[in-house]
């Protein structure tokens, strides 16, 4: 049996790590106390129950598999080097340290009272504040701007966004059907409107924000909202490795960072070809479940066909339960809907239970 070993178990490395349990030997390293399933860190600003149950143990993930407890220092060909000052040798090293973001939509520390502690400031700090500005429009900024609006009455939210529309890489349709939802909802958009000075903001602030545009606003509480940045510091000793705009590690068609043949990177840390999405692991990570097991039984990974990213990638924006468009993957370019679907398919559940399903929970 071939033994690999997977770097990191958020969402990319968690899911591969089951789809290799029955036909690897599988060592996940994972330095945190639990899997955060952050889709749902947003709405659990304004409903602190959900809090609980988007914090999933490891210990029922795997049902042969190892997940360790570490954190990995450097990899080599087939060989990852752990904080504990461990080496562990594998066929296979796959890495998928993922990304950091803004507290406290992510964890920033491998203790989950950490976590905790940050995401209850932010609750009440929301709750105490009249007005609120969220900067960044994203689908975090723009989830959480309709998570409190539909939640929260009574709240002055402005969001901002740089761009002159907001999700400018997908269809018109969705920005339109979104900025009429907003609208509704009574939040103040800003388009084209980038915030000064605030680069690498990692947690929420108060106090005056500085417009491109000349303009001020001052805020009760301003939550940056800017995007994730790429975790790949475990690459730092690999030989040719080479990062794209973003920071995401460069890789081949089949997901080795240069000059690798045993190591591989998918998710949000590498440069595959999709957005620094979920959605995008999940095709990256069946993808590379299937490759290696034809390396497994022989075969050379050139005869083997390279990964395709999504031609017209989905994404889904709940704003609320009951409100929010979406782009799902049918036809060219995709196709937008609207509230109805948007709820079926994430705004009511957020996915909690398929990952309560997939942590064995
Ligand atoms: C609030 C929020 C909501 C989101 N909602 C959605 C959504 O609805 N849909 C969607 O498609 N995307 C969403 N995203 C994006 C999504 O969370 C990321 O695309 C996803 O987390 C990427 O998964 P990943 O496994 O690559 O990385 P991560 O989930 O970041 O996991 C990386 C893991 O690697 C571990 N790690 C880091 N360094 C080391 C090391 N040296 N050794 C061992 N382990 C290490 C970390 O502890 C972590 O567990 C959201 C993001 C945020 C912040």
């Amino acid at each position: 049996m071939k033994r690999v070993i997977i770097v990191g178990g958020g969402y990319a490395g968690s899911t591969l790590a089951r789809a290799l349990d029955a036909t690897f030997e599988v060592v996940l390293v994972e330095p945190r106390e639990a899997f955060v399933h952050n889709v749902a860190a947003i709405r659990s600003l304004v409903e602190p129950s959900l809090l609980d149950r988007i914090i999933l143990p490891y210990d029922r993930l795997l049902k042969r598999g190892q997940v360790m407890r570490d954190r990995v220092q450097s990899v080599a060909e087939g060989r990852v080097t752990l904080a504990s000052g461990q080496t562990h040798q594998a066929d296979y090293v796959v890495l998928a340290t993922g990304s950091t973001y803004a507290q406290p939509f992510k964890p920033v520390s491998d203790a989950m009272s950490d976590f905790r502690t940050a995401q209850a400031g932010l609750q009440a700090e929301i709750k105490a504040a009249r007005s609120i500005a969220i900067v960044g429009a994203g689908a975090v900024g723009v989830e959480l701007a309709g998570e409190i609006a539909s939640t929260l009455s009574g709240k002055d939210i402005t969001l901002i966004a740089a761009t002159a529309r907001l999700f400018p890489d997908f269809p018109a349709g969705l920005s339109a059907k979104l900025a009429a939802d907003l609208k509704a909802l009574g939040v103040r958009l800003k388009t084209g409107a980038k915030a000064e000075g605030l680069s690498g903001l990692d947690r929420p602030t108060r106090g005056t924000l500085q417009l491109e545009t000349g303009e001020s606003l001052a805020a009760d509480l301003i939550i940056p909202a800017m995007g994730a940045r790429p975790a790949t510091h475990v690459t730092a000793g690999l030989p040719n490795a080479r990062y794209d705009s973003l920071g995401r590690i460069a890789v081949d068609g089949w997901m080795r960072p240069a000059g690798m043949s045993q190591v591989f990177a998918l998710g949000d840390m590498a440069a595959n070809g999709d957005l620094m999405t979920i959605v995008a692991s999940s095709r990256q990570a069946p993808w590379l479940a299937k490759t290696l097991t034809a390396l497994a039984t022989g075969a050379a990974v050139e005869t083997l066909p390279p990964y395709t990213p999504w031609l017209a990638p989905p994404i889904l924006v709940p704003l609320g339960p009951k409100r929010g468009a979406s782009v799902l993957p049918l036809g060219r370019n995709g196709t937008v809907v609207g509230p109805f679907l948007t709820g079926l398919i994430k705004g009511k559940s957020l996915f909690n239970p398929r990952y309560h399903k997939e942590f064995g929970l």
